[in-house]
């Protein structure tokens, strides 16, 4: 072996776009937090929006019985929950892509459909997973800022696409606000984007679907008809309590599902993840539950944050956006110290705003409480 002379290289290793890459910081996990600062009693994590009351008794049985054929590679087309779900939605089989999380599917999005000579529209105060796609990727894209309620401008971010516009990602309800768009709005988008010689293809992240209540939220996966280049994005991960088994999935025409499925890992969802979603789709009571927990806690929760002086945003999600007097890294500090973890944003450029998740009754108790000692004077 030769001295190796790093000075010599002609190339550097990566490209700038993948030099300036700032890593996804996830909520900080419940070990995490333990090591650090010792803390013995329950530790209480409202940062990731996950489900506070678990994964879906149901999709736990299949995930048993499916551990045992751990041995064998998964159907690579998913066929048993591509079929369930395409009975579940009324929709052809031929029109669902299933993922390694509806994050994997954003990835292989813009794998499929965008090179460094296209571009890309996201909002400001939305999923920062699709900036980290897009520069990984090297795909330039324009930030268009947030509407009023801090949710997307979706009538502005059809006006900022350009001739090589290929992608516009929305995230409705949208983390990290919880707001949402309604029909009319996103009726009028896709109306100003069809108007154009390539109508870019709209990525509609839908991973908080479950939740939405409002009248006029618009189903995505609905709309084909109307807009050919529509993705539906979903996921197991948040209402159905599945976060680790990592299953989400697309339903776009059949011409866009088939070039995701050309493009993906040959088997890129486990086997215990595809049959445990497959039978959590069966569970309608879990399903139930979840939501009425989530629509009671969810007024309940933001009312007492707004009593104690803090900027609620109306959400339509499991989780809540608000602003606090104190700066959101010493909130997040003192409350880690209290053993409960949230979700500062400071990161992303709103230093005095929080997301926090919510939890069960009593956990979400635990949550107020904890503010209501940490903000009195
Ligand atoms: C949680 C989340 C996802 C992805 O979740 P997966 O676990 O990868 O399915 C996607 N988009 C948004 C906006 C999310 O909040």
């Amino acid at each position: 072996m030769t001295h190796w002379d790093e000075d010599k290289r002609a190339r550097p290793l990566v490209g700038q776009y993948i030099e300036t890459l700032k890593p996804y910081v996830p909520g900080k996990p419940i070990e995490e937090l333990r090591r650090e600062r010792g803390i013995q009693g329950e530790i209480l994590k409202l940062a990731s929006n996950e489900n506070p009351l678990g994964p879906s008794p149901l999709a736990l049985e299949a995930a048993r019985a499916a551990l045992l054929e751990g041995h064998l590679y998964p159907d690579g087309a998913a066929f048993v929950l591509r079929n369930r779900l395409s009975e579940y939605l009324g929709v052809d089989m031929a029109r669902i892509v299933s993922g390694n999380g509806s994050n994997e599917l954003l990835e292989l999005i813009v794998r499929t459909f965008a090179t460094s000579a296209d571009h890309a529209i996201v909002s400001e105060h939305s999923f920062i997973v699709y900036r980290i796609i897009l520069k990984s990727m090297n795909v330039p894209f324009t930030v268009v800022p947030a509407a009023a309620d801090m949710g997307h401008d979706l009538v502005a971010m059809a006006r900022a696409a350009r001739s090589n516009t290929r992608l516009v990602f929305v995230a409705n309800p949208n983390n990290q606000t919880g707001t949402y768009n309604g029909r009319a709005e996103l009726e009028a988008m896709l109306s100003i984007l069809a108007e154009r010689p390539d109508p870019p293809l709209v990525v509609m992240d839908e991973a908080y679907f479950e939740f939405a209540d409002a009248e006029d939220y618009p189903d995505s996966s609905r709309y084909q008809g109307l807009y050919p280049r529509i993705v539906a994005l979903r996921t197991f991960s948040k209402c159905y309590g599945m976060a680790s088994f990592r299953v989400g999935y697309a339903v776009a025409t059949e011409e866009v599902a088939g070039y995701l499925h050309r493009v993906r890992a040959p088997f890129n969802t486990n086997r215990i993840g595809q049959l445990a979603a497959a039978a959590a789709l069966d569970d309608e009571d879990f399903l139930r539950r979840t939501l009425e927990l989530n629509r009671v806690e969810r007024a309940r929760v933001s009312a007492a944050l707004s009593d104690m002086g803090l900027e609620v945003v109306p959400t339509q999600a499991n989780f809540v956006l608000c602003r606090t007097p104190l700066l959101a890294s010493d909130l997040y500090d003192k409350l880690l110290d209290r053993g409960i973890i949230v979700r500062p944003l400071d990161g992303y450029a709103l230093d005095h705003h929080v997301r926090i998740s919510f939890g069960t009754p009593p956990q979400n108790n635990r949550l107020i409480e904890a503010l209501r000692e940490v903000l009195s004077p």
